[in-house]
């Protein structure tokens, strides 16, 4: 039955495939070994084989927050000083990681004063991390960690390492897990970043040019974070001379980047669905487009064009921090027709605010609207639609906000945008978008075109307000 050239091909298949187990097996140790050898090469563990490790002390402590406890590490070497303190809690997957992280920078350290150590005795380095815990909304931990090193005859680094922890269920975030996790919110982040920055004093020694480079827009620029209070914290080492400097940090209210972020992040605030124009009042078919938080450079212009496109009126709701970057567009907007409306300085939760602050965020932004386009805005829309008798009486304006919600922000999908009107569609409707987001500039071009074929026409807040007969 067996075919003799079946055979021999067998045998030569056996040989060929020996061969090759043998040439994966030899390059598997030779990849082994060459690793190994550059392994090796490395300072730290060449002189790793004669390293002398000091003696150190470890003590566990318990911490002011639930399920938090301090490890302090401390040596007393008098050559290779460190102290080191760092959180554990009870969850193991942190703690491996933290405890990694330590390993790390003590083995490094070690390394380098056992290098120096060979030429001298004397020389007297020092490693110090110590870590500051944040509690938000219960179950969040902002553990920050800074590390001072100093090796003899080297500039003293300070860096920080930071790690967000969801305590309930052991997860650590990422910068990704806050804010929603598209290209669109970290353009608009990035943007706002850049601008506070430019402000803040902590960065006046930094030249522009490196500010827009440090927050450009790459969530890696952000990995460094922490949330307290109702702020976001990032810490920025400048780009230069990196290892040098200090980190800067930089505070961004969580109420400013409200729609950048993550569902569970958001402040939640009252649904503000509410017809507040008769839809039987005034003469004819008739909506207030409305767009809030910009202008951005981006998609304002986009918006622009296409009202102009369907001669549509429409009012912006603008922050005096972006007026005051992008005069330019502002008064673009201006000259198209549409009225302006004034949404404060820096959008935060008015009703949480004093009077004289209410009234700064108010007139600062009036200032940079006049500034930009040579006259004061006409009407004025409390972020979230948040306000009170306070805000009320504070600010004279006729304040408005809106009866249809696109949520824009959320969906942040042009196919989207249209539904979300059709759904609650009414006379005299104020609709609620945001011309930070290219999907609500992308569309936008439906949305006019299906209003249109039903007959309504375009107009600002205030002629809808004027017009109630
Ligand atoms: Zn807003």
């Amino acid at each position: 039955m067996e075919n003799p050239r079946e055979k021999r091909s067998s045998i030569f298949v056996d040989v060929l495939l020996l061969t090759a187990i043998f040439a994966i097996l030899f390059s598997i140790i030779f990849f082994t070994l060459i690793d190994k050898r550059f392994t090796f090469a490395e300072p730290q563990n060449e002189i790793g084989i004669t390293n002398i490790s000091p003696s150190s002390e470890t003590t566990e402590s318990e911490s002011t927050f639930p399920g938090v406890k301090i490890i302090t590490d401390i040596s007393n070497d008098p050559f290779i000083p460190f102290a080191i303190q760092y959180p554990l809690t009870l969850h193991e997957l942190f703690n491996n990681q933290i405890e990694a992280y330590i390993e790390i920078e003590k083995n490094e350290y070690i390394s380098q004063m056992n290098e120096k150590g060979k030429f001298n005795n004397e020389q007297v380095g020092e490693l110090n991390i110590s870590f500051e815990t944040y509690s938000y909304i219960d179950a969040y931990y902002s553990f920050i960690l800074t590390r001072t090193l100093s090796i003899p005859g080297e500039e003293t680094i300070q860096t920080v390492n930071t790690y967000f922890l969801n305590n309930k269920t052991g997860d650590l975030l990422t910068i990704r897990d806050v804010l929603s996790n598209n290209d669109d919110s970290l353009q608009t982040f990035s943007a706002q970043l850049q601008a506070l920055m430019q402000d803040h004093e902590s960065f006046a020694m930094i030249d522009s040019d490196q500010i827009n480079i440090m927050a450009a827009p790459s969530w890696k620029n952000y990995e460094c974070f922490s949330i307290s209070e109702d702020n976001l914290t990032l810490f920025m080492h400048p780009i230069e001379d990196a290892l040098a400097a200090q980190p800067l940090t930089i505070k961004v209210s969580l109420s400013s980047i409200n729609t950048l972020l993550k569902e569970e992040f958001q402040i939640q605030m009252e649904d503000e669905m509410q017809v507040i124009v008769d839809p039987n009042s005034g003469s004819g078919k008739r909506i207030a487009l409305t767009f809030d938080d910009g202008p951005h450079p981006d998609v304002t212009p986009q918006i622009l064009a296409i009202l102009e496109k369907y001669n549509a009126k429409a009012t912006f709701f603008m922050l005096g921090s972006r007026v005051q970057y992008y005069p330019d567009i502002a008064r673009d907007v201006f000259k198209g027709g549409h009225e302006i409306g004034n949404h404060t300085w820096n959008h935060p939760v008015l009703t949480k605010m004093s009077k004289a602050q209410i009234l700064k965020e108010y007139t600062t932004t009036e200032q940079a609207i006049v500034k930009a386009i040579g006259t004061n805005s006409t009407i004025f829309r409390p972020p979230y639609g948040a306000s009170n008798s306070l805000v009320k009486s504070t600010i004279d304006s006729p304040q408005i906000n809106w009866s249809i919600d696109t949520l824009d922000w959320k969906f942040q999908s042009a196919p989207k945008l249209l539904p979300a009107i059709k759904n609650t569609l009414h006379n005299n409707a104020i609709i609620l978008m945001h011309d930070i987001h290219l999907s609500t500039a992308d569309g936008l071009e439906d949305v006019l075109q299906y209003l249109r074929g039903e007959g309504f026409e375009f107009v600002t807040v205030s002629e809808i307000l004027n017009d109630k007969e």
